[in-house]
């Protein structure tokens, strides 16, 4: 067991919050992790685990349990039962940009516009990780999970994780717990073998991300090396040089809303469609056709709404600080809290509040945390 001297979570996490825990053991391989999970569940101990701590909003008060560090790592390419594509197995404490990059060097498409998002490929399930219209789950094949449970090792198929906007049955949202208690050991993912070379750019959001137009073509290497480009000028890689990076990322979720309330909002409000919109299909038994079609039911989609366009229009411009405050929104992205340098998560949790109850107060819509808050209230 590799018992570790606990650190406080500020040097382990990207908002750098959170006093040391009691205990803290470190899994350099899959058999330690999965040897430590199973002790400490089985002593009834209260677990969190962590791999990069870009997701987490640690408390000032020290965890009460154990901190597991995944720091396991390992990528593999597999052969695909699908003609033109492959597979690729990464171990749960693999960087996930280190993973970005193989795929890329291979000439697998499929997360190359998910590159410079900081942590590890176990947690990328956890929420269904996402950036300029790729998300995991058009591509996660399969995880192997461990549930606490059963202390079992188990394959477990992409679609029994629930994986949605941000979300998962992995995932402990706000004020809720994760539907499953389980820790990712691996993951692996099915990719396009597209090679080197320059290829139309799927996906709108994506060529619009980038300036390109519908016919525009480009290899993997400038569409990853492109984002990256573009996330770095929005605080959203990590750089040491840069507190507008000392963040989670976004800290909230763009709001889902219905159509109906999304009409309420002001037009200019950016909004996507939440899922692709597919027409319906009615279904009529043989036995009861009587030679009429009925009209299709009217429906309408909800939709994902700007929080940070939600945020600005609320009054709360990029950089807002209170005074003598060492918490602030990013300079360079309304949706990122930063810690400006030694930023209790009191601090960080007051600003989060503020910001919310402005939304909420002129928009009447309550924004949702994105990361996962460990001893903090809002
Ligand atoms: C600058 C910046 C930019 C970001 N940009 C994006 C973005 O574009 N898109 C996006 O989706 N996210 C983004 N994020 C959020 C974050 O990077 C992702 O959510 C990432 O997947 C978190 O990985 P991690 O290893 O750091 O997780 P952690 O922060 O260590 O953990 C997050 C949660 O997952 C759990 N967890 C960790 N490892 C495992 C495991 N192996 N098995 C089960 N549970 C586990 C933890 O207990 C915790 O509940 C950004 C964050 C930052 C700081």
């Amino acid at each position: 067991m590799a018992e570790t001297a606990p650190v406080a979570l500020a040097t382990l996490t990207t908002l750098r919050t959170g006093a040391a825990p009691e205990r803290m053991l470190r899994a350099q391989t899959r058999e330690e992790l999965v040897a430590e999970l199973r002790m400490l569940w089985a002593e009834g101990d209260r677990v969190l685990v962590i791999g990069g701590g870009s997701n987490l909003f640690a408390g000032d008060e020290p965890f009460d349990g154990t901190v597991v560090l995944v720091r396991t790592s390992g990528l593999e390419r597999l052969p695909s039962p699908r003609e033109g594509y492959a597979r690729v197995r990464a171990e749960a404490g693999h960087d996930w940009d280190a993973l970005v990059a193989f795929t890329v060097e291979q000439g697998l498409q499929g997360i190359e516009a998910m590159s410079g998002i900081p942590g590890t490929a176990g947690a990328a399930p956890v929420q269904n990780i996402g950036a300029y219209g790729q998300e995991l789950v058009q591509t996660l094949v399969e995880v192997e999970l461990l549930d606490e449970a059963t202390g079992e090792v188990s394959v477990v198929p992409a679609e029994d994780l629930k994986l949605g906007f941000r979300t998962s049955v992995l995932k402990a949202h706000y004020g809720s717990v994760a539907e499953r208690n389980a820790v990712v050991l691996s993951i692996t993912l099915e990719l396009a073998d597209v090679g080197s070379g320059e290829h139309p750019v799927a996906g709108a959001q994506l060529r619009q991300s980038l300036g390109l137009d519908p016919s525009a073509s480009a290899s993997l290497q400038w569409i990853r090396d492109t984002v990256i480009a573009t996330r770095a000028k929005k605080g959203m890689v990590l750089d040491d040089a840069d507190p507008d990076t000392y963040s989670a990322g976004s800290f909230f979720q763009n709001a889902v809303v219905s159509s109906a309330f999304a009409r309420t909002l002001p037009p200019e409000c950016p909004r996507w469609p939440v899922s692709v919109d597919v027409d319906p299909v009615t279904v009529i038994p043989l036995a009861v056709f009587d030679g009429r079609v009925p009209p299709p039911v009217a429906h309408e989609p909800d939709v994902k709404v700007s929080a940070a366009w939600l945020i600005e229009h609320a009054g709360i411009g990029k950089g807002f600080r209170f005074p003598r405050s060492r918490a602030g929104l990013s300079t360079k992205h309304a949706l990122a809290l930063t810690n400006r340098g030694g930023a209790s998560a009191a601090e960080l949790a007051e600003l989060a509040r503020f910001i919310r109850g402005r939304v909420q107060a002129e928009f009447g819509l309550v924004l949702q945390p994105e990361p996962v808050l460990v001893g903090v209230e809002l």
